[in-house]
């Protein structure tokens, strides 16, 4: 369908008992695309693929075709914000403050996402689902973790009982994506005390993302896998990529948003570039293309 551009692959399931549903997703090719365009460090690639690969996610269980979900970080930690936005067939495009940042190992060994995000802030979920206002919903930062603070927005924010694991695997020397993913797990309205049960002990054998899709596992087979003893069947599937939706026409409306004179300011410029924070295209404007601007 995308001919030439890399994909991911997304799948998600419903159990036959209409008790649960699942949803898993290989976002590697959508993060190296991320990795190449922002040349993130590695923890930074960690922190925005797993941003990205959570927004991919709630953004593909979205009904409307144009609706969108915004995940944001705001957490003070050293690489500052981290945003994913997704659209409804889960596309994604992201953005982090200090994509350069590198940090220690934490006591694991592993890539510290905690501190590049930071644990002193918000996680804030905005749904714009073409209805007059988006529905937002903010959450305190438990973990900086990524997957746990998404399991703490649904349970808070949607009261809705969520497993959460999110992954990306970094060559430590090259930088590059070995490979990235994840899965949420919800329980829906139907779902007893047997069932929760049952979930709880799927959840105690569940192995790291990464290590599953190091074995060669497709997203069902994470799914199938991770729900052990549940008998599941596929809802529908995706082949989501990293995409940017700017153009000329958004970014000219953004900058007439700024206001008459700060356009004048503008077009004192020999040239005035735009650059997008999602794919780093540059626009840019002559001074007799900025006055143009105000006359709309
Ligand atoms: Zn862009």
């Amino acid at each position: 369908m995308y001919k030439g551009v890399k994909m991911g692959f997304l799948v998600r399931m419903i159990s036959t008992d209409a008790t649960l549903t699942a949803m898993a997703a290989d976002t590697t090719d959508i993060v190296s695309e991320m990795q190449k365009i922002h040349n993130t460090s590695k923890v930074c690639s960690a922190a925005l693929g797993r941003t990205l690969t959570a927004a991919s996610l709630i953004g593909s269980s979205l009904k409307g075709k144009d609706d969108t979900v915004t995940v944001r970080f705001n957490g003070n930690g050293k690489a500052g914000s981290v945003i994913a936005v997704s659209d409804s067939d889960g596309n994604v495009r992201g953005c982090i403050s200090e994509p350069r940042v590198e940090l220690p190992l934490n006591s694991k060994g592993k890539l510290d996402v905690a501190s590049a995000i930071g644990t002193d802030g918000f996680l804030t979920v905005i749904k714009d689902l073409g209805l007059k206002e988006p529905y937002i919903g903010q959450v305190p930062i438990v973990s900086g973790e990524v997957a746990e603070d998404i399991t703490s927005y649904f349970a808070i924010s949607e009261q809705i009982p969520t497993v959460c694991g999110l992954g990306v695997l970094v060559d430590p020397k090259t930088e590059e994506i070995i490979c990235s993913g994840g899965f949420i797990i919800q329980l829906l309205p139907y779902a007893g005390e047997e069932v929760i049960s049952k979930l709880e002990k799927c959840i105690e054998k569940i192995e790291p993302v990464t290590t599953m899709l190091v074995k060669g596992m497709t997203p069902e087979e994470i799914c199938r896998t991770v729900l052990d003893g549940f008998e599941l069947e596929v809802l529908d599937d995706a082949s989501p990529v990293y995409r940017c939706n700017c153009s000329r026409q958004r970014v000219e409306a953004a900058l007439i948003s700024t206001g008459e004179q700060a356009l004048r300011e503008m077009a004192q410029d020999e040239k005035t570039e735009v650059t997008c924070h999602f794919c780093n295209k540059k626009y840019v404007f002559t001074p007799e293309q900025i006055l143009s601007l105000i006359r709309k």
